[in-house]
């Protein structure tokens, strides 16, 4: 099965297969580590998992290689002021992103990427740009691209761009969406500021000339499928092909996705309209690192997501569901033998799954086909019809449901203690839901001799207790579900 996208570059779905016939060589911009990340930007990382994930799937060997921004404008700026080397004030955050991530569970690419460790490959592209008549050095000592040389600018981002002004230039790393300039390469070093000595002069690299550089160094010059959010599409990218393309003549990457941007409460998000989160601002309102998962992928990555706390808890409820349907499986006793109506229940919903994977990643699809086998499996259960045939062939279908969304195994309560833990670090333990407190004053061992001790309670028929460690147990946001297997218990 192969996998068709939406391709930015030929504005048409395309079949993305490596072109080597085995491994897709993929590159996706990275933070740039100055701060937290928003859910802004992990929804991106998250879209970009599924689509590694999707292809793993679908049997295509993935090379993914993702950048880190260590030095910039914004890091300059605000090491400066917090009166510390770049290093020490990155290392603080590219930390807390990997936490992040993993928090979210997004897969770790193949080759990550410093572009402080890579200054020497940018420097060395920069002299090929000169030599080829496309890069310039000015007065100050930095070196521009020149737009003049690269006729194709613009082909990515389908913008008019022929009242362009030859020579004009701008040296910040973005710069506004609807003017192209001749933009800065390198930047020639301002006192105080951290540079390098190189053989074009003392600075320090452009935000741009990074991604060109280490994508070319782990991909070759020409590879499949470069990823980012739609904000990166001008001038970031139309800015990496032109410095790739003058020098290499060849297709810089054939493929691109871009990630839609995403509304919270119906608005841009931004910290003056008090819509702004953090995914640690989310783990500290209480909400599941799961349930941010899901809400973040289940609307498919051309679409607008509008984030709200309502479809954060639909997300829960939706990933409770999975969780318990799941138990009930492999918990259950079933007789032997297979069911046909169960059994292809199970086919078409596999099909259905990937068929929707498959057309531009379409998650809000994909979701779709494993709650209908859901549901008549839970109805299969309750009448006794269920056989362990197909259970085998139900769970093999949450497996490959899972292998992309990930959410059905339970490690919230570990990431919602690390967010506790950073809170208290961090001063931040005022910005805690209550009910999170409360529930994290218990261990899962306490709550676990809680519960053995209300089942002991139960059967002397002393109920009073029973109820007593039930209502306890439910201030602290712990409930416990009793079925005809024993008592089990969750946390809210
Ligand atoms: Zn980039």
């Amino acid at each position: 099965m192969t996998l068709r996208l939406f391709n930015t570059l030929t504005g048409q779905m395309d079949e993305l297969v490596p072109s080597d016939g085995e491994t897709l060589r993929m590159y996706a911009c990275g933070p740039t580590i100055y701060d937290y990340g928003h859910i802004g930007n992990f929804r991106t990382f998250l879209q970009v998992d599924v689509l590694r994930r999707a292809l793993k799937l679908t049997g295509t060997k993935v090379r993914h290689v993702m950048n880190i921004t260590d030095v910039d404008d914004k890091i300059i700026r605000n090491s400066t002021a917090a009166g510390i080397p770049i290093g020490e004030y990155t290392a603080r955050y590219e930390k807390a992103f990997f936490e992040d991530l993993e928090a979210l569970r997004v897969e770790r690419p193949e080759i990550i990427s410093r572009a402080t460790e890579h200054i020497p490959q940018m420097v060395e592209l920069i002299q090929r740009l000169a030599a080829a008549g496309a890069a310039y050095q000015a007065e100050d000592g930095s070196w521009y691209f020149r737009l003049a040389a690269f006729p194709e600018y613009g082909k990515l981002s389908k913008k008019d761009l022929s009242g362009m002004e030859d020579g004009a230039r701008v040296d910040v790393d973005e710069y506004e969406k609807d003017s192209a300039r001749d933009f800065a390469l390198w930047k020639a070093a301002k006192p105080g500021e951290t540079s390098w000595d190189t053989p074009i002069g003392r600075g320090r690299p452009g935000w741009h000339i990074e991604c060109s550089t280490m994508a070319m160094e782990y991909l070759g010059e020409s590879f499949d499928l470069h990823a980012g959010g739609e904000d990166l599409i001008f001038p970031h990218h139309e800015n990496e092909i032109a410095q790739s393309e003058s020098v290499t003549h060849k297709t810089f990457a054939r493929h691109w996705m871009h990630v839609r941007f995403l509304l919270v409460d119906g608005k841009k998000m931004s910290k003056s309209e008090g819509n702004f989160y953090t995914l640690r601002d989310l783990l500290l309102k209480g909400y599941k690192a799961s349930a941010i998962r899901l809400a973040l992928i289940s609307v498919p990555y051309r679409h607008q997501l509008n984030f709200t706390f309502d479809g954060l808890i639909e997300a829960t409820s939706a990933i409770e569901r999975l969780r318990t349907f799941k138990q009930r499986l492999t918990e259950g006793s079933f007789a032997a033998g297979e069911s046909p109506a169960m059994q292809e229940a199970a086919k078409k919903a596999q099909a259905e799954y990937l068929s929707a994977l498959s057309n531009d990643l379409n998650t809000a699809e994909a979701r779709a086909p494993i709650f209908d086998l859901l549901r008549a499996g839970n109805t299969a259960i309750d009448q006794g019809e269920l056989k362990a045939g197909d259970r085998d062939a139900i769970l093999a279908v949450l497996a490959s449901f899972d292998a992309v969304f990930d959410v059905i195994e339970d490690r919230d309560a570990e990431i919602t203690r690390h967010a506790l833990e950073y809170a208290e670090q961090s001063g931040r333990l005022g910005d805690v839901a209550p009910e999170l407190l409360a529930a994290q004053g218990l261990t899962d061992e306490a709550v676990e001799a809680l519960v053995a001790e209300r089942t002991q309670a139960k059967k002397q028929r002393n109920f009073a207790r029973a109820d007593q460690i039930r209502n306890e147990l439910a201030e602290k946001g712990v409930v416990i579900e009793d079925s005809k297997d024993g008592a089990r218990w969750k946390r809210k």
